[in-house]
């Protein structure tokens, strides 16, 4: 039998083999929820070491664990149970220089959301994605979640934005599929399999993303409006009339505002009036032809003649713009400075929005009488982050996470929802998949896992809880 410990230090050096106290920085999820002891962090430096790192995990019977920038919120990124190998792409972190003429660019997994958006500026161009983590969120990570973010409603989700991927899968055997085209139908989706599968399937090591011109003008402003059915009509509207124009539309409730101001003494509402939910609106474009302005104006127009927008603010800076999107950004970290909080990650068809948020309400405050909840999230896709805080007064709810968690869930799959939008389901959704996803779904999941990680090693109780066979998923 192998010994893990002297293979992997031996092949990877003392740069890319961790153990003992240096593990600590690696160790625990970004809520603290999960953070086993693991056998070690491997860092290795190319592909042929990840290759090895999984051959030598397989061989051993350890299971590997990759992590990117371990922002994830559901806990997938960090060990399961003692002894497990975390395989951190932090050192993989090279980007080709951008294809200007076919609009992409390969980069390796462990390259930073903000760096790459930082690189792409003197080229004009933009890889779209963005969400609150993108300081850290790594792009293997956010492929393995299939990350979605505040420009998913025009841009789409991870598996939109990436063209082609290399991956060493769990026999340790690399597959390349790093091609630059986005027509390419030579057989299954291989690249959107890997999308969102959570480091089960295989490790995705290098990326072929798709870029975008950078906008040359921005048009931004920041709503209130009595409720969220009024936002909601105005939402639909704005997005007939801006078209492919609209690159955000996001919402926060005033519950929320609240728990942002009291907490971040920088901040603070430029709006006279409050109502109960706020909406920030953002339309871009390539070209400075076309009249962002014009648009935005006569919808707030529109909006205010019915009553639906009471106060509103177009943002005259790039300072101000920032400041907007800063009182929308900063909404888990508001929540959070005010202690324990329960996050769901819904999501409904925009238009069912307003309803979902009502029988929420209904159905949570039936389960805990005062509980407070701060609905936000991305408007335009319908992904609500229905977090919530204990009543007044109390300072623990685990006890009823299960059952709130599991309302909010069977009254989005009721909708036509997902109670997983964006964000996997790691560790700590997998119950509420085997409570609302159909047999035939879990069993098709498993079959999959089954084939590409027979041996099941790749991020064992992630996704598919890894006591449950496929067989009794009948
Ligand atoms: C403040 C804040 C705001 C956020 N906002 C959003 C948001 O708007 N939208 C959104 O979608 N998410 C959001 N998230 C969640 C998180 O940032 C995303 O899920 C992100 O994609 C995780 O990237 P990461 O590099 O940190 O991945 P990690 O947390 O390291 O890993 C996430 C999962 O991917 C797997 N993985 C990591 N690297 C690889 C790889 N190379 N190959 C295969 N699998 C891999 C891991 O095993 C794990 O299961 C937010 C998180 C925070 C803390």
């Amino acid at each position: 039998m192998i010994d893990p410990v002297s293979a992997l230090s031996n092949v990877l050096g003392v740069k890319g083999w961790l153990s003992g106290g240096d593990v600590e920085p690696y160790r625990w999820d970004w809520l603290r929820r999960y953070g086993a002891v693991p056998l070690g962090v491997a860092r290795p430096a190319n592909t042929q070491e990840v290759a090895r790192v999984v051959e030598i995990c397989r061989e051993a019977g350890v299971a590997v664990v990759p992590q990117g920038g371990n922002t994830g919120l559901c806990g997938g990124a960090v060990a399961h149970e003692t002894g497990a190998v975390i395989l951190s792409l932090s050192r993989m972190a090279a980007m080709e220089k951008p294809d200007l003429a076919s609009g992409s660019i390969v980069v390796e997994a462990g390259v930073v959301l903000a760096t790459l958006h930082e690189a792409l500026e003197p080229h004009g161009l933009i890889f779209p994605m963005h969400l609150g983590a993108e300081g850290s969120a790594r792009i293997g990570g956010l492929i393995g979640t299939n990350a979605g973010g505040s420009h998913a409603l025009r841009y789409g989700m991870m598996q939109d934005l990436v063209l082609g991927l290399e991956v060493v899968l769990a026999d340790g055997t690399v597959w390349n599929g790093l091609r630059s085209v986005q027509k390419d139908n030579a057989g299954y989706q291989l690249r959107k399999l890997f999308c969102g599968s959570e480091g089960t399937l295989g490790i995705v090591t290098r990326a072929v993303l798709k870029l975008f011109p950078a906008p040359k003008q921005r048009t931004t402003a920041l709503l209130t409006f009595a409720d969220c059915g009024a936002a909601v009509s105005f939402g639909t509207y704005l997005r007939g009339e801006a078209g492919e124009f609209l690159s955000g539309l996001e919402f926060f409730s005033d519950f929320g505002l609240k728990l942002v101001l009291k907490h971040m003494a920088d901040l603070s509402f430029p709006l006279e009036t409050r109502g109960g939910v706020h909406l920030l609106a953002e339309l871009a474009s390539s070209s400075a032809r076309v009249p962002l302005d014009d648009i935005l104006n006569a919808a707030l127009e529109w909006g205010m003649e019915r009553e639906l927008v009471i106060d509103g603010a177009l943002a005259m800076s790039d300072a101000q713009r920032a400041h907007f999107w800063h009182l929308r950004e900063e909404q888990p970290e508001g929540q959070r400075l005010e202690g324990q909080q329960l996050k769901h990650d819904i999501s409904v068809p925009p238009g069912k929005i307003a309803e979902f948020i009502e029988a929420g309400e209904a159905a949570c405050s039936k389960i805990l009488p005062g509980v407070r909840i701060n609905p936000f999230g991305h408007l335009g896709d319908g992904n609500i982050h229905y977090n919530l805080s204990p009543p007044k007064g109390q300072s623990d709810f685990a006890d009823k996470a299960l059952e709130l968690g599991q309302a909010l869930a069977s009254l989005a799959t009721g909708m036509g929802g997902s109670f997983a939008a964006e964000h996997g389901l790691g560790r700590s959704k997998i119950v509420l998949a085997d409570t609302n996803r159909s047999p035939e779904e879990r069993n098709l999941m498993a079959v999959i896992k089954d084939a590409l990680d027979p041996s099941g090693v790749m991020n064992p109780g992630v996704m598919i809880s890894s006591v449950r066979q496929r067989k009794t998923f009948q």
